[in-house]
């Protein structure tokens, strides 16, 4: 068995075919006829740019606009003048097209993948695709024919590029395995919006298998099988009909509400970071959106992002989810959450520090910027404002001070917005669970971020993996928690959601049942998981089930005992 990134989930089984990366030699010489090097490279340059658009074009119909999007985004980056320029200038020099093509890529793959940002470091990966097929161009390689390999054939490659991944024909291919990339990665977007299994950054894969050899690919828990044992290979083929059973049950929840097994009707929304991400969640079916991470725009653009940006940003995730509730958490940022431009100072604790809303109360006039923001945008829907990391009730009563004179501002100004625009706070510290009775009185409505809830209630570092043994929302301390602060909420009469991801696992929501939660805000992709789930518990079974599980006194039995009881 083999351990690897669990990319994209399912399990496939099949005969392997290894993409052998050709060598891509040349010899660096001196060009006399510069003329003839240019008309060369140019002609290398067009080939790319009609072979990479016509690859886009057809993504774009067999798998979506969005999957498209990186195909042409490498013809913008070839079209860059920075880019090609640099080439032809170093072509005038003398060199030889290929030694300016590698030369120039190289530059910006040094430049791009020092980047702290994900998005700037997946450039990196672009231009290197480039380079490859600009060389491969300019040296007369073909690959090999993706798109006509055997049925059940699983692809095992060092790196699948976009390139290769478009060729692609989703009932031939089984399964892939990669050596390198991440959950994030081109590949790894590709092969889930396929639907195909994938399992990437296998050390070494490549040279460990050969054409032909059985592998199992388990894309959900990211373990490859290389020529099996009989045992394994029919316990996975028995798993594979399992999974293949539960998606069709899946889709059979499309387009329902969400009730449990007594009827009992509550609210599934989607986690996003993106204004774009809020169509994946109407493609998933989710009800509104739970968590709208601002800091994500805050990142992107190394920048602060003005009001109009913001706005434009927030309407169209408001439009888009089309009278739906959109609730937008203000930045949160600190802890392990960096935006270098803001010049944050190093703290000894950062998860203690001056972070999130005490930052934002801290820089007032950011925080203006961001609320403005979002009150302008209300105007375009249901949207919500959240606090996130809320101590103590001046936080909230802060906040909202600052909602009022907006507020007051817009109707001096005859701005448009929701007078009933609701602010509400994140429920992810010791103190706001002990306070919630208090913070209840103060907040529209609560949400409970049990991805900080267990950190700090455990404090237990979340990203520590030395103590990850105890970092579980299982545990006895913050079961008892989440249960107190939904009946705060509803001896108040708020709505209490979840966004952390607890809400989406399948052992916590009997309990979420038993303990009264009427919203639940999960990652799109789990919307149909958490439907289907939640249809299967009744309000009496939950309860029965609850009253167990809180008078168990360590996590382990608590875990145990749920997967005992477990529907699925
Ligand atoms: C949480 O803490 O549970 C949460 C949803 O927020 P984040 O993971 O962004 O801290
Ligand atoms: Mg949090």
């Amino acid at each position: 068995m083999l351990k690897g990134i669990a990319a994209s989930r399912g399990i496939g089984i099949g005969s392997i075919c290894v993409i052998v990366e050709h060598e891509l030699k040349y010899e660096s010489k001196k060009i006399t006829d510069i003329d003839a090097e240019k008309a060369r490279f140019q002609a290398a340059v067009d080939s790319f740019k009609e072979e990479t658009a016509a690859m886009a074009e057809d993504i774009r119909k067999r798998i979506g606009p969005k999957e498209a999007e990186i195909l042409e985004g490498h013809l913008v980056m070839i079209s860059d003048p920075t880019m090609s320029g640099e080439m032809s200038k170093m072509i005038d020099a003398g060199q030889c097209a290929e030694s300016a093509v590698e030369a120039v890529c190289d530059m910006f793959i040094g430049m791009f993948s020092k980047m702290d940002d994900d998005m700037m470091r997946q450039r990196a990966s672009d231009i290197s695709d480039i380079k490859v097929s600009l060389l491969k161009l300019l040296l007369g390689i073909k690959d090999i024919d993706i798109s006509s390999v055997a049925p059940g054939t699983i692809l095992v490659a060092k790196d699948l590029t976009p390139s290769m991944t478009s060729q692609i024909n989703k009932s031939n291919v089984a399964g892939i395995i990669t050596e390198v990339g991440g959950k994030t990665s081109h590949s790894a977007i590709l092969a889930r919006a396929l639907e195909i299994p994938a399992v990437l950054s296998v050390p070494d894969v490549t040279t460990l298998v050969k054409d032909k050899d059985t592998a199992i690919v388990d894309g959900t828990e990211g373990i490859i099988y290389i020529n099996p044992e009989g045992d394994v290979l029919s316990q996975y083929i028995i798993k594979r009909e399992e999974y293949i059973k539960k998606q069709a049950e899946l889709k059979n929840f499309l387009g329902k509400p969400t009730v449990t097994a007594d009827g009992e009707n509550v609210e599934l929304f989607c986690n996003i970071g993106t204004p774009k991400d809020a169509k994946k969640a109407v493609e998933c079916d989710g009800e509104g959106i739970g968590l709208f991470r601002s800091e994500f725009l805050f990142m992107e653009g190394g920048h602060l992002p003005t009001e109009d940006e913001q706005f434009t940003a927030y309407k169209e995730a408001a439009e888009t989810m089309n009278g739906k509730p959109v609730i937008i958490r203000t930045l949160d940022i600190g802890g392990d959450k960096d935006i270098p431009y803001l010049g944050m100072k190093k703290e000894e604790n950062p998860f203690l520090g001056y972070r999130a809303v005490r930052y934002c109360l801290g820089n007032k006039d950011t925080y203006i910027t961001q609320l403005r923001a979002m009150v302008r945008a209300s105007a375009f829907g249901k949207i919500k404002i959240m606090i996130p990391l809320v101590t103590c009730v001046d936080e909230i009563r802060a906040v909202k001070e600052l909602v009022s004179e907006i507020k007051k501002d817009f109707d001096a100004n005859g701005i448009n917005y929701d007078k009933d625009i609701e602010v509400g706070c994140m429920i992810e510290t010791p103190s706001a669970s002990l306070i919630a009775d208090f913070l209840a009185k103060e907040a529209d409505f609560f949400s409970i971020g049990t991805n900080d809830l267990t950190q700090y209630t455990m404090s237990v570092d979340r990203g520590n993996a030395d103590v990850a043994y105890l970092y579980s929302t299982f545990q006895p301390s913050v079961l008892r928690s989440i249960k107190h602060i939904i009946e705060c909420g509803r001896k108040a009469g708020i709505p209490v959601g979840m966004c952390g991801e607890a809400a989406a696992d399948p052992l916590m929501i009997p309990l979420l049942i038993a303990f009264g939660l009427t919203e639940y805000s999960v990652n799109p992709v789990l919307v149909l998981t958490a439907r289907c789930i939640i249809s299967k518990w009744s309000k009496k079974e939950a309860d029965e089930l609850a009253e167990k599980i809180m008078n168990l006194t360590t996590e382990s039995e608590i875990v145990a005992a749920l997967k005992e009881a477990a529907k699925e």
